[in-house]
């Protein structure tokens, strides 16, 4: 059977993804590719993915640590481990992840030690989920937080900022992407802004 995806680049297309309307997700393709980029993968890491949703990032950060790396994939709600499942078995990255329903950061606790940690969920918990996430944090570790929510992002930045992080990169991606309308003609139609904030462990 030939393989869903036999790209060494990330940005899988959204369409290719199991999904569902019970789980937000997959992110979006070109902010995938962005996420990718700033956590700085490698072939064997461990990588730990907060609120994996669809598995959009779980499946790109597996494609990218395979053969030999892990990523540990958590979610607090069952329909998104449901979905995650669905999808890495899609994309044939069953052995690379480690799927497991809780809550952080109560649930990175039992995680192991890791290279690079995605943080794409936490809401009111979001201080504490990165309080956690640097103690399983490598040194030299990236961690990558996605927000949507501008009060998420003013909180990441303190929060790296009071762990002495090196390299705190904020980047706001506004894509808009093109629509065939009827006349023929593309029509550009805006996203909502996602802030990427990134840093390495010191
Ligand atoms: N990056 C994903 C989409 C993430 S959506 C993708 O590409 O598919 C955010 C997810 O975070 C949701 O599924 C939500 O259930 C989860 N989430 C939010 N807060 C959480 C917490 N404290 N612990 C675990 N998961 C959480």
């Amino acid at each position: 059977m030939a393989k869903t995806w036999n790209y060494k680049t990330p940005g899988l297309p959204s369409e290719l993804f199991n999904q569902n309307e019970l789980v937000p997700g997959p992110t979006k393709e070109e902010v995938r590719v962005l996420t990718i980029s700033k956590a700085r993968l490698s072939e064997g890491f461990t990588v730990i993915d907060v609120g994996c949703g669809t598995g959009g990032l779980t499946v790109e950060a597996a494609l990218q640590v395979a053969p030999k790396g892990k990523v540990y994939a958590i979610d607090e709600d069952e329909a998104a481990i449901t979905l995650t499942k669905s999808n890495i078995q899609k994309f044939e990255v069953e052995n690379i992840v480690s799927l497991s329903k809780g809550k952080a950061p109560e649930a990175l606790l039992k995680l192991p030690s890791a290279e690079a940690i995605l943080i794409g969920g936490g809401g009111a918990s979001l201080r504490t989920i990165i309080q956690t996430a640097h103690y399983k944090l490598k040194s030299n570790g990236r961690i990558v937080i996605n927000a949507i929510l501008l009060e998420t992002a003013t909180t990441a930045i303190a929060e790296l900022k009071a762990f002495g992080y090196k390299d705190i990169d904020v980047a706001q991606v506004s894509m808009a992407k093109g629509k065939q309308i009827n006349s023929g003609g593309t029509m550009m139609v805006a996203r909502n802004p996602i802030t990427i904030i990134s840093a390495t462990k010191p």
